[in-house]
């Protein structure tokens, strides 16, 4: 019912000659029909890189962030407007690295939602918890705020057009990954707070997802596919994880 989506983050990797390569290698590895949906999201200054070689093919493309304004003086800001003229066809919204970095909120990331949702963008809204939050056992409860902001400013039914990718902060980049178990009972919390609507709403993975350990996960009931950094830079082992979501 929901169709398996496995979406990778480059963050700030690549240049135009690695993106060709890489991009030929996806291209090549991924062709034809196939259950699992895929898409890239890269650097913005590679939007149009990326338009160039995927458009028209079985691989979306995808931003790393977006403007919560329409246009104006917000120096080196990207909106979304701009981000669907480069084709994109997803924005991560709220990652990690953002909120911890950037000092992005949760009020930031729903007006960050709501403008990708305007640009008829889809969002992929990252929650999730640092270490210490779930030592406390307080994961549920920070999740649940991220989500409830996005809510209660967007609406439930904003979410038949968005996708979330639960991504504990201890397990990005860090090699150690959630066990499938403690992933399945976030998704399943997160589907829980979507009522109804949860039902149909695709829910990512993040956090050192590889080829080794993609079917595992993706074989919980609640864990739709995965939001993918590092494997991502990788031809082989990202295409090996968008094969085990199928
Ligand atoms: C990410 O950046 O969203 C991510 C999940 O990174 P990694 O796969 O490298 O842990």
């Amino acid at each position: 019912m929901r169709r398996p989506l496995i979406v990778g983050n480059w963050k700030m990797n690549g240049s135009r000659s690695r993106n060709a390569e890489l991009l030929g290698a996806l291209l090549s590895r991924w062709q034809g029909v196939h259950q699992a949906e895929v898409g890239v999201c890269s650097p913005s200054v590679y939007l149009q890189q990326l338009a160039d070689c995927l458009t028209g093919s079985n691989i979306w493309v995808g931003a790393q962030d977006v403007s919560p304004h329409d246009s104006g003086a917000y120096t080196g800001e990207v909106s979304a407007a701009m981000l669907a003229e480069m084709d994109c066809h997803y924005v991560i919204v709220g990652h990690s690295e953002r909120r911890e970095y950037h000092g992005e909120t949760d009020a930031l990331v729903a007006q960050k939602f709501a403008a990708a949702q305007k640009a008829d963008i889809v969002p992929i809204l990252c929650v999730g918890e640092t270490l210490a939050q779930r030592d406390a056992g307080d994961a549920l409860v920070v999740i649940g705020e991220q989500l409830k902001v996005v809510i209660e400013a967007c609406g439930r039914d904003a979410f038949s057009q968005a996708v979330i990718a639960y991504e504990p902060v201890w397990a990005i980049g860090t090699g150690r990954t959630a066990t499938p178990k403690q992933a399945q009972e976030v998704h399943a919390f997160i589907r829980d707070q979507l009522g109804e609507q949860g039902l149909g709403v695709r829910i990512l993975y993040g956090g050192s997802v590889k080829g080794a350990n993609a079917a595992d996960l993706f074989a919980e009931t609640d864990i739709d596919g995965a939001l993918v950094g590092g494997a991502s830079l990788k031809a082989e082992e990202f295409i090996e994880i968008c094969r085990a979501a199928e």
